[in-house]
């Protein structure tokens, strides 16, 4: 633990480094560079921020604060959800905000080289200006980084096509907790020589280095896409069209999310008084598919032919009631207000400030484990109103419980901390995973032993003890202590 000398030792020493612009030692920026979006109500304490802006400064930051023992936090664009990028213990936050420039653009080997603080939208919109696409999705890459993303090994809404981001990583160059700094490929596509390093650094949650930059790769895009909203009238119901349409070869699904119909109405009610539901009758559950249209001379051709697989999978889907109601989008401003009834649903329920848990089942046992869940809620909290949506083509679900208006914050989270251990188990049995997408963090790692096994968690304890001998990077994230 450092004391006060070293702690002003190191501000001295970075203020002579960054100036005084790029390094914060007090007033509000603390609290609001020192925590991300977990909702764990755990106390703010960042002792100070750094803004490198090279590879180099952040080699001096980190060998400034091993010399002077305080613990860093790396920070991306703090949308994380299991208070990774949380500072709790007086550490330094290093944030990579201004580090947010596109290196390189190869589109012969179709990737890009960004610093860690290039956000996804920036990759997205870098990579379609040359007729590229960087696949991986969510609602927060306006503000997510692509160093926080490879840190917590996002997935997002079209998993069920392109994958998570481990599977879009080509390089990367990580500065480690000595400050060295490690070049992990990025131009090879073929390299067979042992260990793969750049694998151990995504999902690590900033516990093993600092990722300074990322080489992605990146895909030709669809042609284009159709998108369908339907009604559907059980959990069961949302498996079933999810096999059907997976199973209809002539369709290429690139996103399968479901909704609940209380998800529908938060975010209506977020909207304004005059928002319009989607159908006239409600239903208990609602799933967006997207279908991709593939490139072809007659591009029309191959949409309408598209268009019609959709439609006629979906007659067959409302014929054995799968389905209650379907609309398709059949312009691109339709497609987006579609999309918009899922992507907005995180926004509409913060207000609510409900309590989150990420989890991953086998697609198989999705409908069986979410009506264990849902009487697991009603009889431990029949009060609390719960709400499931998520990437259910990929086993993925979020359940929210929310808040009740007027109540209590602090006390409805230590009810819900009891109902977590009840949670968890519940996920363990059903062979699920306890986070799917968001990370463990400081949320989740009282969790981890329901999915992780004890030689498991050695070896993890031991992985980060060789990268990180004295417990400096992130401490407390993923495993505590
Ligand atoms: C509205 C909303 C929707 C979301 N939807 C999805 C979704 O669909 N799928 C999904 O997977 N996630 C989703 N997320 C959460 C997602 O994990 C984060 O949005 C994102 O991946 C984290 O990136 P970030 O830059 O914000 O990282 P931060 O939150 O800043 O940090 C996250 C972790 O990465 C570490 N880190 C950050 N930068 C570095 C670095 N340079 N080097 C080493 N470690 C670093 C931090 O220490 C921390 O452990 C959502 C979040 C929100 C708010």
């Amino acid at each position: 633990m450092a004391s006060k000398t070293m702690y002003k030792a190191l501000s001295d020493e970075l203020l002579a480094l960054l100036g005084p612009a790029r390094l914060v030692t007090s007033g509000p920026d603390l609290e609001f560079y020192g925590r991300d979006r977990g909702q764990g109500g755990w106390e703010v304490r960042a002792a100070m921020i750094a803004f490198p802006e090279r590879v180099e400064e952040i080699q001096a930051i980190v060998r400034a604060c091993a010399a002077n023992d305080v613990a860093i936090v790396p920070s991306g664009g703090r949308t994380g959800l299991a208070g990774a990028a949380t500072a709790t213990r007086g550490e330094l936050v290093l944030s990579l905000s201004r580090m947010n420039r596109v290196l390189e653009l190869d589109e012969a080997a179709r990737t890009m080289r960004c610093q860690a603080g290039v956000t996804i939208e920036q990759v997205q919109t870098t990579a379609a200006e040359v007729g590229l696409m960087y696949p991986v999705d969510y609602a927060a890459k306006g503000s997510a980084h692509i160093a926080g993303s490879v840190a917590t090994n996002a997935g997002g809404v079209r998993v069920v096509r392109y994958g998570l981001t481990r599977d879009w990583i080509a390089g990367m160059r990580v500065v480690l907790a000595s400050g060295e700094l490690l070049e992990l490929g990025g131009g090879l596509v073929k390299n067979n020589t042992g260990y793969d390093l750049r694998q151990l650094f995504i999902g690590s949650e900033g516990t093993l280095g600092v990722i300074a930059e990322v080489t992605v790769k990146l895909c030709t895009p669809p042609a284009g896409t159709l998108v369908a909203l339907c009604a559907v009238p059980s959990d069961a119901a949302v498996l079933e069209l999810f096999a059907r349409v997976r199973s209809r070869g002539e369709l290429v699904i690139s996103a399968f999310e479901c909704l609940d119909h209380g998800c529908i109405e938060r975010v209506l009610e977020h909207r304004g008084s005059d928002a319009a539901p989607p159908f006239a009758e409600a239903s208990p559950h609602y799933v967006l598919i997207e279908a991709e249209v593939p490139h072809s001379a007659d591009f029309e051709g191959a949409r309408e032919r598209v268009e019609s697989e959709l439609i006629a999978c979906l007659g067959d889907a409302a014929a054995a009631a799968e389905i209650e109601d379907a609309q398709f989008a059949s312009t691109a401003a339709q497609a987006r207000a579609l999309w918009a009834l899922r992507e907005d649903i995180g926004e509409s329920l913060h207000p609510h400030h409900p309590h989150k848990a990420d989890v991953a089942l086998p697609i198989g046992r999705v409908a069986e484990f979410t009506a264990a869940w849902r009487a697991l809620v009603s009889e431990r909290m029949p009060e609390i109103e719960a709400l499931c949506f998520g990437h259910v083509g990929d086993g993925n679900l979020h359940l929210n419980l929310l808040c009740p208006r007027g109540s209590d914050h602090a006390a409805f989270l230590e009810r819900c901390h009891a109902y977590d251990a009840e949670l968890y188990a519940l996920v363990e049995r059903f062979a699920g995973s306890v986070s799917a997408e968001h990370g463990i963090g400081l949320l989740k790692r009282d969790y981890l032993h329901h999915t992780r096994g004890p030689e498991e968690l050695a070896l993890m304890r031991s992985i980060k003890a060789a990268f990180d001998p004295r417990g400096l990077l992130n401490p407390g994230k993923i495993f505590g202590g």
